[in-house]
């Protein structure tokens, strides 16, 4: 019921069978081999839950997710197809490497969300949090910076930090439940406040570096 709006013809995408280059058979959209002459398949257009065999969502089993990509990295390994001929090997070689870029936006909650808003339609990465439109988050981000700008020792800092990963996983929880409930704006506005928090972390890091240094050094 939650996905109404946009899941027929979503589905419709990324369901549609293949044929087998090899023997002509019917192969699922996003199956990386046919299930009748067990020959590998181009990866096509298949998105990365379905080559992944998972179900479309931000909720997803990351035990599950591992279980799926180690498994089809072995099938894919190139040790598997050094007697195979040279379209085959090229064959495994592209299915192995969407197999990673899969496994790599969806293993990451923010990629992840920014993954699917995508599918649907929503366009993510050109903001990158420089520029914060929404003036909540923009209120907010200026009193994080703030309070780090403020922290003059490494225990101030770990506080912030502490603070910070909070936030991050309040959001995470907040970015999943809005595509729960097919709340796609809910979810693109907590996507670009998990997206600030992450760009904030690089921010603290940066900080702990310089604190180092200066200790280093005999500074104060
Ligand atoms: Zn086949």
């Amino acid at each position: 019921m939650m996905d109404a709006a946009h899941e027929p013809a979503a589905r419709g995408a990324h369901a549609m069978p293949t044929a087998c280059w090899s023997c002509r058979g019917a192969v699922a959209a996003g199956a990386p081999f046919c299930a009748t002459c067990k020959a590998v398949q181009p990866p096509g257009g298949a998105d990365h839950f379905a080559r992944l065999g998972l179900a479309r969502g931000f909720d997803l089993d990351t035990a599950e997710l591992d279980r799926r990509y180690f498994a089809l990295q072995r099938q894919l390994h190139p040790d598997r197809f050094v007697s195979k001929s040279g379209r085959e090997r090229a064959i495994a070689q592209s299915q192995a490497a969407s197999l990673n870029d899969a496994y790599e936006t969806l293993s990451d909650p923010l990629s992840r969300a920014v993954y699917l808003l995508k599918l649907d339609g929503i366009a993510v990465e050109r903001e990158d949090g420089a520029t914060i439109s929404d003036p909540e988050l923009l209120m907010e981000a200026m009193e994080m910076r703030e309070s780090l700008a403020e922290a003059m020792d490494a225990a101030a800092v770990d506080a912030v930090a502490a603070r910070m990963e909070r936030e991050r996983r309040t959001t995470v929880e907040r970015i999943a439940a809005a595509f729960r409930g097919g709340d796609a704006d809910a979810a693109h506005k907590a996507t670009l406040r998990l997206k600030y928090l992450v760009r904030l972390d690089d921010d603290i890091r940066a900080r702990r570096a310089a604190m180092r240094a200066r200790t280093a050094k005999g500074g104060p």
